[in-house]
């Protein structure tokens, strides 16, 4: 018994030293983390990449049918229309609003209509500075700006 005193005794130091060591590290890494905040801006530290809503379509005839149209433009933050009249013109086809879905004249694939969402996100959605959602269209003299309301940027819409 006294023997295991002994040693825990002479083993203390070291295991002291351990001890103090590691709280030094964790005061460093808390150092270097206060150094790296201080130089990001503080909504990088919050920031939360928007993402794009998924689109769910399906065919009937030789129409698609975007069935969770409303659900996207929650999401978006944007009128039917605008939209609506986004994909007829990239897709050449009319577009027309039927009880909260989206009915595209002629058959296309879900991956498709997904990057053309995406290509609006990127245009009309997402702030092209700090990317992000918080943004609003602005219509003048028949030129559609986005800006955004978090940072202020400003840049025209092409569509
Ligand atoms: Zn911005």
């Amino acid at each position: 018994m006294l023997g295991l005193y002994h040693s825990i005794k002479a083993f203390f130091p070291y295991l002291r030293s351990i001890i103090v060591r590691g709280h030094d590290l964790k005061e460093d890494y808390e150092k270097m983390l206060d150094r790296a905040r201080a130089v990001l801006p503080e909504k990088t530290l919050t920031f939360e990449r928007f993402e794009t809503p998924a689109i769910e379509s399906f065919l009937q005839g030789n129409k698609t049918i975007i069935r969770n149209f409303e659900t996207i433009l929650q999401k978006i933050r944007r009128p039917p229309e605008l939209l609506a009249k986004y994909f007829s013109k990239e897709l050449a086809i009319p577009a027309s609003l039927e009880s909260g879905k989206l009915v595209l004249n002629g058959k296309f694939y879900e991956r498709n209509l997904k990057d053309k969402l995406q290509a609006f996100v990127d245009a009309a959605v997402v702030c092209k500075e700090c990317k992000r959602p918080d943004t609003k269209i602005v219509e003048k003299d028949g030129i559609k700006t986005l800006i955004c309301e978090a940072c202020g940027a400003r840049a025209p819409i092409k569509f």
